[in-house]
């Protein structure tokens, strides 16, 4: 190659890498949009396709679920409804180290309604009358051991100075040991009140749970366990999924939704005793 080929050669390499690297500019512009583009649009791919683990993924589909429902009221003591907090403790301590899963509502009403348990062994610890023991006495139990329990909640006693305030439930629920479900607005024995006047205690408490505590409340526990035929219809009516009775028994998927049988928990009452509510 003489002198003047290279001088062009050279001349016209230049221009080439020019035109390349300026080609390169505007196309790598555009694949870095194009690459940008193409990871955003990833993203959103794998956000919409990638299936999300449902909370019940491993549980297992049964015949009938067989759920004992412990009914407590206050945790301290004096008579026959309360419950001293260190039986409260032993009872609590007995279900953990006999690995019983204790269900929240979600769960319980999951169980019953889609014939499915996380594990055999299965609780579900209810407190009636929101006294407010329930958070001084019974939630740190709970909460040293990783238990849920669910309150049922009398929406009218909010202010009353022996119950829990809605400050109190909103604490407690977002420790996320405890959920509140009805307890209707002032504990009347719904069997001796007219059907539009039962409509009006569960609809209404209800509406209180569901906007104070942003939820869909889905059970109501009667007052004394009163009811007639008329509360049933009028629970489902106000929206309600499943209504907790004081009948003793344990709890199945077959049960009437609208009477689930309840295992009451005495004060005095044996470990042994405590045992054999469960099975
Ligand atoms: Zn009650």
């Amino acid at each position: 190659m003489h002198f003047r080929g290279f001088k062009h050669f050279v001349g016209f390499g230049l221009l080439t890498l020019l035109i390349v690297g300026l080609a390169g500019c505007g196309s790598g512009t555009s694949n870095s949009k194009a690459a940008s583009s193409t990871v955003s649009s990833k993203k959103v791919t794998r956000k919409a396709t990638k299936p999300k683990k449902s909370p019940y993924a491993d549980w297992k589909t049964v015949k009938t679920v067989k759920l004992p429902i412990l009914m407590y009221h206050s945790i301290s003591s004096g008579n026959a409804l309360k419950v001293p907090a260190t039986e409260f403790k032993a009872e609590m301590a007995y279900l953990k180290q006999q690995h019983y899963r204790t269900l929240t509502t979600t769960e319980a009403v999951y169980a019953l309604s889609h014939h499915r348990i996380p594990q055999q062994k299965i609780v579900w610890v209810t407190l009636d009358d929101s006294y407010t023991d329930n958070k001084t006495a019974a939630w740190p139990i709970l909460k040293a051991n990783h238990q849920h329990a669910t309150i049922n909640f009398i929406t009218g006693f909010a202010t009353h100075p022996n119950h829990l305030s809605l400050a109190d439930a909103k604490k407690m629920a977002a420790s996320g040991v405890i959920d509140f479900q009805s307890h209707t607005v002032r504990h009347l024995d719904l069997n001796e009140l007219s059907y539009a006047d039962q409509l009006k205690e569960l609809t209404e408490s209800k509406r209180w749970l569901d906007q104070n505590l942003h939820q869909k409340t889905p059970v109501i526990c009667y007052p004394a366990g009163r009811a007639n035929a008329a509360t049933s219809r009028a629970a489902k009516k106000a929206g309600y999924k499943y209504a907790l009775s004081t009948a003793p028994g344990i709890a199945t998927s077959e049960t009437d939704p609208y009477n689930l049988t309840r295992q009451r928990v005495t004060p005095g009452m044996s470990l042994e005793t405590f045992a054999g509510l469960l099975k």
